[in-house]
């Protein structure tokens, strides 16, 4: 099959694909398996002034950078979005998201309701906002103490932010519950689907369905 990337007739513009949720629904692991499933997508790489999680590579989850960078940075208007979360600043850095979308190639990104709301104000027609919910409180926590890579005060803290999170789930174009992560895994790549069928998001398209207008029109006369 022709690759919709290149194709001419087919080119479209990339989706922006925002994952919101609170830390412990699972959100990393759908993130993953999407990226790993299609080479269409490509992760927004955030910048944080969050210390590292001993499992987490520089680079790969985050650019860890310290908090003169990030002012740096945001100063220099380098940031599409960025906001303080858990008393730690993150924002999307904006060169990679705009190559990317021009090209084709879709953009995934981890972020929170803050992010999410700045994003739409400033690019409307690209976004795809998702939100994901724990299946429940009980199990929200339960995975959170599961991870074991952050002390007590940071997971009770991170809980109280769930709270808050949730709160915005009704600004969000799609909701999916994360009780069964195949399905929801499933639920999300049926949104990317039909995300990139939009018909705004396919302006070249036009050249093709007129083309097909005309022969079928010249064929009836
Ligand atoms: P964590 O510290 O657990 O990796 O992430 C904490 C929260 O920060 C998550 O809800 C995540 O979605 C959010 N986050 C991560 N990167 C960004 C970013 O670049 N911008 C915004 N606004 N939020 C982010």
């Amino acid at each position: 099959m022709a690759d919709p990337a290149t194709t001419p007739a087919f080119a479209r513009r990339g989706v922006m694909l925002i994952l919101s949720s609170p830390s412990g629904a699972g959100k990393s692991t759908l993130t993953r398996n999407l990226i790993e499933s299609d080479p269409l997508v490509e992760l927004s790489i955030s910048v944080t002034t969050r210390e590292k999680r001993g499992s987490e590579i520089n680079g790969r989850h985050y650019h860890f950078i310290t908090r003169k960078r990030f002012d740096e940075m945001r100063d220099a208007g380098d940031l599409l979005e960025w906001a303080e979360v858990h008393g730690n600043c993150y924002g999307t850095p904006r060169e990679p998201i705009e190559t990317a979308l021009a090209t084709g190639r879709d953009v995934l990104f981890d972020i929170d309701w803050q992010g999410t709301e700045q994003v739409r104000e400033k690019m409307a027609a690209d976004v795809a906002t998702v939100f994901v919910l724990p299946p429940s409180a009980e199990e929200l926590r339960a995975r959170l103490e599961r991870r074991a890579e952050d002390t007590p005060e940071v997971i009770a803290r991170r809980l109280r932010n769930a709270a808050v999170e949730i709160a915005h789930w009704e600004e969000y174009d799609y909701v999916v519950v994360n009780d069964d992560l195949d399905r929801c895994f499933k639920e999300i790549r049926a949104i990317l689907d039909a995300e990139r069928l939009k018909r705004l998001r396919r302006p070249a398209i036009g050249v093709f369905a007129k083309g097909l207008v005309e022969t079928l029109g010249q064929t009836l006369l």
